[in-house]
């Protein structure tokens, strides 16, 4: 299987067309969404009917329950807040039921691949410290013939090994994965990301030749900053996307 995971498309439809566009050019037998396709950016209901039309497996995110109104957005910094209030009022009624009815964890690859939002257990739940990595490699633990958790949420590209009890971060954009290793991969944010490369950020996992590779994809900015000023959002949502913060 030639899998495709993406993860933080947060309504940018430009970054999420050149990623798809790369996608469909590299014969991806499944695509795989991590959680949070609205909030942020300015097409909540173009990105969802794409996940929906296309049937990309999806889970919740944390701004998806939000947007959707399984909970208010209060613990949210002003940005954050005031775009899902935005995104709550332009999705159609059809599309805020289908992101109250994503799930929020999904197991593929007869169960030995998890794929959660925030933690192994947690849609709200940020992995950034290397104790909160060695907590959710425990996690991974008490899920049997589990061995690669694919996380999102921090918007920052990453992935851990954990071998001999010994846990360490690695950068390359391409690995072999190993049987007695276990993963923890963020394939980092197709459409705001936060690790200082604006491109959009996705992996492709081939489980036939058993190597992982990160992709970024540059898309029209200017066309998403220039949506997010006419749609009355905040200025330093547009102005984030030109940095990758
Ligand atoms: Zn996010």
């Amino acid at each position: 299987m030639r899998y495709a995971f993406i993860s933080d498309v947060h309504s940018n439809l430009e970054a999420f067309s050149a990623v798809l566009k790369k996608i469909d050019g590299s014969a991806i037998d499944e695509i795989v969404c991590l959680g949070d396709i609205v909030g942020y950016n300015a097409n909540p209901n173009e990105c969802v009917e794409i996940i929906k039309t296309r049937n990309i497996k999806c889970i919740m995110g944390n701004h998806d329950s939000r947007a959707a109104g399984l909970k208010e957005p209060d613990d949210f910094n002003y940005l954050a807040r005031d775009a899902i209030l935005w995104t709550r009022k332009q999705l159609k009624e059809e599309y805020l039921t289908f992101l109250k009815t994503l799930p929020r964890k999904l197991y593929i690859e007869n169960n030995k691949i998890v794929v959660v939002h925030g933690s192994v257990n947690s849609t709200d739940d940020y992995i950034l410290s290397l104790s909160d990595v060695a907590d959710n490699f425990r996690m991974m633990g008490e899920e049997s013939g589990v061995n690669i958790c694919f996380f999102g949420h921090t918007h920052v590209r990453i992935g851990y090994k954990e071998a001999n009890a010994n846990i360490y971060p690695f950068y390359e954009n391409k690995i072999m994965i190993e049987d007695s290793v276990r993963y923890l991969i963020n394939p980092g944010s197709v459409g705001q990301p936060r690790d200082g490369d604006p491109g959009a950020s996705f992996l492709i996992y081939d489980t036939n030749v058993k190597t992982m590779e990160f992709y970024r994809v540059e898309y029209d900015r200017e066309k998403t900053c220039e949506k997010i000023v006419r749609a009355g959002l905040h200025i330093e949502l547009a102005e984030r996307l030109t940095v990758g913060w």
